[in-house]
């Protein structure tokens, strides 16, 4: 049994991985780091890196490594990853995946498997809270009340992120960038591979079983 979990986590939009990830954090105690959120703190906090960020996302474009690196670096660092951390949308590519490599010993790769299809449909029933950015999903993940946030009562949206346009090109930049990166920790006996398919405790019960093998 290791004293500390390194856990990175990949698969395609609406794979459901950002839900378990919550639940993983939750369960060993340790943060969930996703970029997107870790940006959008950045840019409401209007720090010299996010003011850079927001423009970025403005034009459309995704945030170069050199930021995403540096950002994602600094937040490693702080005293809440020391007994470990999930990672959730980071690395996306190779030169994401060596500067983590540089940083430190990733213990356990999890890969959420669903095809496209089936992540365009999930995507199309995301809808956000517009003030505290809690997220729901009109299948799984309901809010009790239909279009209002059960948290602050304010009403929900769908991302523009969340539309077929920029779906695909996420799922895209997926295979081609992020997918290819799997050899590595496959190489290092830590891949597991999920099947991101069924009802959100199923899947989790399914990376309860990936940790019980590892620690039985
Ligand atoms: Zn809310």
């Amino acid at each position: 049994m290791t004293d500390f979990k390194k856990i990175v986590l990949f698969g395609p939009q609406g794979s459901g991985k950002g839900t378990q990830a919550e639940r993983l954090s939750g369960f060993f105690g340790i943060p969930q780091l996703a970029p997107g959120n870790i940006f959008r703190k950045a840019v409401a906090e209007a720090t010299d890196l996010g003011k850079k960020v927001e423009l970025i996302l403005k034009q459309g474009n995704l945030v170069p490594d050199e930021i995403t690196n540096a950002i994602m670096k600094e937040r490693l660092e702080q005293e809440d990853c020391l007994g470990g951390f999930i990672l959730d949308g980071y690395p996306r590519n190779k030169t994401q995946a060596d500067e983590l490599d540089a940083l430190t010993n990733v213990s356990h790769v999890l890969l959420f498997k669903i095809p496209d299809q089936e992540s365009v449909h999930r995507l199309s029933q995301r809808r956000v809270c517009s003030h505290c950015g809690a997220t729901y999903h009109l299948e799984f993940k309901k809010p009790v009340q239909e279009n209002v946030c059960d948290f602050c009562g304010h009403n929900l949206y769908q991302r523009d992120d969340d539309k077929p346009a920029a779906i695909s090109k996420r799922l895209k930049i997926f295979h081609q960038e992020t997918e290819p990166l799997l050899v590595r920790y496959e190489q290092r006996a830590i891949l597991y591979t999920i099947d991101g398919l069924g009802p959100i405790a199923e899947v989790w019960q399914r990376i309860q079983d990936v940790f019980k093998q590892v620690h039985d």
